[in-house]
């Protein structure tokens, strides 16, 4: 199934499950981008898959977000803890996980993350990071990808 499918499929379900928790419309649009965004997470492992390109495009934008973003003027220096740092840390975090996990261990392709452990973990993950809202989106975006993949391992 292509990239298209996935965010297709991810997104509708978001829509359905956010329309009937009575989000507002502003919330609804922006989960529901979120849960089709989350759908593409599995196929990290493969590297020609859409959500790999893309973060490697946007782990360069935030880094330069970040430096832009910082509190101490014209260095390079962590930014500041209030919202808008706190989000690029979070990020920066997480783009380490995401280089650490992908560049060294290099799971093969519908292996680890094509498991319902995983799967679970990535909203956890979320959960902690970002709260529970878009953890709900983001284990929704995920598991409409194992399902839609026809892999609906345990582990
Ligand atoms: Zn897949």
């Amino acid at each position: 199934m292509d990239w298209r499918s996935h965010v297709f499929i991810g997104a509708i379900l978001g829509f359905a499950i956010f329309y009937l928790l009575d989000e507002t419309i502003f919330a609804l649009m922006m989960l529901t981008a979120f849960t089709g965004l989350c759908a593409l997470v599995p196929d990290l492992d493969h590297d020609s898959s859409k959500g790999r390109q893309w973060l490697d495009f946007a782990f360069v934008g935030f880094a330069f977000m970040t430096v832009y973003g910082s509190a101490c003027g014209t260095g390079i220096c962590l930014p500041a803890l209030d919202g808008m740092g706190t989000m690029l840390v979070t990020f920066l975090a997480m783009a380490g996980v995401y280089f650490l996990f992908f560049r060294f261990f290099k799971p093969r392709h519908r292996g680890i993350t094509h498991t319902l452990v995983a799967c679970i973990a990535f909203g956890v993950l979320l959960y902690f990071m970002t709260g529970r809202m878009l953890a709900l989106a983001g284990l929704v975006g995920y598991a409409s990808h194992l399902i839609a993949d026809n892999e609906l391992k345990f582990i």
